[in-house]
């Protein structure tokens, strides 16, 4: 015998008894009634509707797979990030708030860069960073890489959609832009930086590895980050770089290793160290770009 259709009042009590944040309800019901996800009054004023059988499918399907851990960028296909809807699936990791900082910081910046500066983020992933650079900075070049061609696609149909000039390259950290391009004045990046064998990662295991882990201390990609940086950067620079809740310090240190100056740190939404940047100070020796590997 079928089950009776549900309300919409029946289906959100149905995903309280399951243990669904209710605010996570609304939004995917939202979302297969094709209304906005944000348009939370829509639902109280349409209480007693009922669903059809597809749509009930769908809003059970969707349940499941948020109590299975799907972020929900992943379900409703977007997030904003930086007042952008970005289009985000599976191929990339799902943009955090607290990345909001490192932007921040980046367009803090720009009045201190040249009229027309250059701006490099490396690994963006869906494109989150270079195009909410690139809508705050409208003068700037934003150029942007990642060394997989599956998020490449989705940060350019961001850019695209959004109608962003960023430009991008295939390839890993620097050595993905042509020895043409020219040198930086600001180089960001949300990179990988979680230890390879963090418990953490469990709870992470619907977004892409390749943007979460990074080797035995997480700091793999950011070491090679900061070796590669200054044959890129012009005089004056800044490198702004994210990294864990526990790596400021030792970020701070690789930085100051490498000579960079003014060196220091920005809190994220939970008060923790989140960011680290430094200026590669005009005097400091440098170095030919095509050396930038054996760095
Ligand atoms: N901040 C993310 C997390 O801990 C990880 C992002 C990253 O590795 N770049 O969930």
């Amino acid at each position: 015998m079928s089950q009776p259709p549900l309300s919409i009042a029946d289906a959100l009590r149905q995903a309280q008894l399951q243990q669904l944040p209710r605010l996570d309800a609304q939004m995917l019901l939202l979302h297969v009634l094709g209304q906005s996800p944000r348009d939370r009054a829509w639902l109280l004023a349409h209480d007693d509707d009922l669903l059809d059988t597809a749509t009930q499918a769908r809003w059970e399907a969707l349940c499941l797979r948020r109590l299975a851990g799907e972020p929900m960028a992943y379900l409703l296909g977007q997030r904003e990030f930086f007042g952008l809807e970005l289009q985000v699936d599976a191929r990339v990791l799902d943009p955090r708030p607290d990345t909001e900082i490192l932007v921040e910081w980046a367009l803090e910046l720009l009045p201190s860069l040249a009229s027309s500066p250059a701006i490099a983020d490396l690994g963006t992933g869906s494109g989150a960073i270079a195009c909410a650079i690139a809508a705050h900075a409208p003068g700037a070049q934003v150029f942007a890489c990642d060394a997989s061609d599956d998020a490449l696609a989705v940060a350019r149909s961001n850019a695209e959609q959004l109608q962003l000039p960023v430009q991008f390259a295939h390839g890993c950290w620097l050595q993905a832009f042509a020895p043409a391009t020219p040198r930086f004045d600001l180089i960001v990046s949300n990179p990988p930086y979680i230890r390879a064998d963090d418990p953490h990662l469990q709870a992470l295991m619907h977004e892409p590895l390749s943007a979460l882990a990074s080797g035995i201390d997480g700091l793999d990609d950011i070491r090679a980050i900061i070796a590669q940086a200054p044959a890129w950067l012009k005089p004056g620079g800044w490198l702004l770089l994210e990294h864990g809740y526990d790596q400021s310090e030792a970020v701070q240190a690789l930085l100051r290793q490498q000579g960079f100056a003014a060196v220091q740190s920005r809190q994220d939404l939970a008060s923790i160290a989140r960011c680290t940047g430094g200026r590669w100070a005009a005097s400091s020796p440098q170095l030919d770009p095509e050396q930038a590997s054996i760095v």
